[in-house]
């Protein structure tokens, strides 16, 4: 089965493209590389560059194919508060015009890249599927469009699957080697504590909120562990059925215990220093994994310093070639 992976160059992307094919699966990518590194898809992929919004783009990266991954999206928090537009022209629109070119091309399968940010600041934790959707973000809410778009396609037979992401880390070995996360600006928490220095130290975006320590709490998840989910859903995918999925470890680690799991890791002290709150940061975010569990036969089996140990050797890697 060959299987079409938007977003292929990207950090998610490129691990599910690498997996699918250890897996024996075919796979074609689709990126813009606009954030994405055409030299992280793995050699046996077929490579299409060019963007979900162009139709001619799509339908070629779509010839032999009888599934998709959709991961191609900006994803940026802060980024789609300054480019509301942007968000909406690539998430939304770039994915209306994938759903159209895959019913013109009558492919069925689709499991798609949403995420915690469509359930906005959380009533109840942990956060389960029946949570309300209140996105505070228009990242959120262009994920959210996206998810209603497919269930109104799933009622003329799209069989669709939305993995709902809570907090993504850790890297994966490839035979070609690491594929890690590459932001640029980076923003995410593990890649950049393991760059802390004295002169540079990580900064914790508040020590005064409602938690046990005061730091936020947010639910990691390897992306390895996201990908197995992926590749779960793929194969329990039911026509005319939209499924929604969070996934992530059901469990939460605040922003200090991530920094003393990193600190074991590497066996030396990380730098830190106390900043203020980050715009837009919900205090806890924990996901509730039970629907993962008894839809896909799922859970994860790599924990936080599995994450840590994996995006340090990364890096190593990366700053030694
Ligand atoms: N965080 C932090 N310092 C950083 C980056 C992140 O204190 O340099 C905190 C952030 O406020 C959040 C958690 O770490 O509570 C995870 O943030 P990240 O950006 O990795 O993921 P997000 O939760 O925004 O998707």
């Amino acid at each position: 089965m060959r299987v079409l992976v938007t977003g292929g160059a990207g950090y998610i992307g490129s691990v599910a493209t690498a997996m699918l094919l250890e897996r024996g699966f075919d796979v074609t990518v689709l990126d813009d590389c606009s954030t994405g590194h055409r030299d992280a898809v793995a050699g046996a992929a077929k490579f299409v560059e060019g963007s979900v919004l162009s139709t001619d783009s799509v339908a070629l990266a779509l010839t032999g194919c009888s599934a998709v991954f959709h991961f191609a999206a900006k994803s940026l928090v802060g980024e789609s508060v300054e480019k509301p537009d942007l968000y909406f022209d690539v998430n939304v629109n770039g994915t209306r015009n994938l759903l159209d070119q895959m019913s013109k091309a009558k492919i069925s399968k689709l499991v798609f890249s949403s995420t915690a940010a469509t359930y906005g600041e959380p009533e109840v934790i942990p956060i389960t599927e029946e949570a309300n959707t209140k996105p505070t973000s228009p990242y959120g809410t262009t994920k959210l469009a996206v998810d209603k778009m497919i269930t109104e396609e799933a009622k003329s037979g799209l069989a669709a699957i939305s993995l709902r992401y809570f907090n993504v880390a850790g890297a994966y070995k490839s035979k070609a080697g690491w594929l890690a996360e590459r932001h640029n600006p980076e923003t995410h928490l593990i890649p950049n504590l393991l760059r802390s220095t004295r002169d540079k130290p990580i900064k914790i975006f508040g020590n005064d909120w409602p938690t046990k320590d005061g730091t936020c709490i947010r639910d990691y998840i390897h992306v390895v562990d996201l990908i197995d989910a992926h590749i779960l859903a793929l194969e329990n995918l039911a026509s005319g059925q939209h499924k929604i999925i969070n996934l992530g470890s059901g469990g939460g680690y605040s922003v200090t215990e991530v920094v003393s799991a990193a600190s074991k890791v590497l066996g030396r002290d990380i730098p830190t220093e106390i900043a203020s709150r980050r715009s837009g940061d919900p205090a806890v975010l924990i996901a509730d994994i039970s629907l993962a569990a008894q839809c896909l036969n799922w859970a994860p089996k790599r924990g936080i310093e599995n994450m840590v140990r994996d995006t340090w050797e990364s890096q190593n890697a990366s700053t030694s070639k």
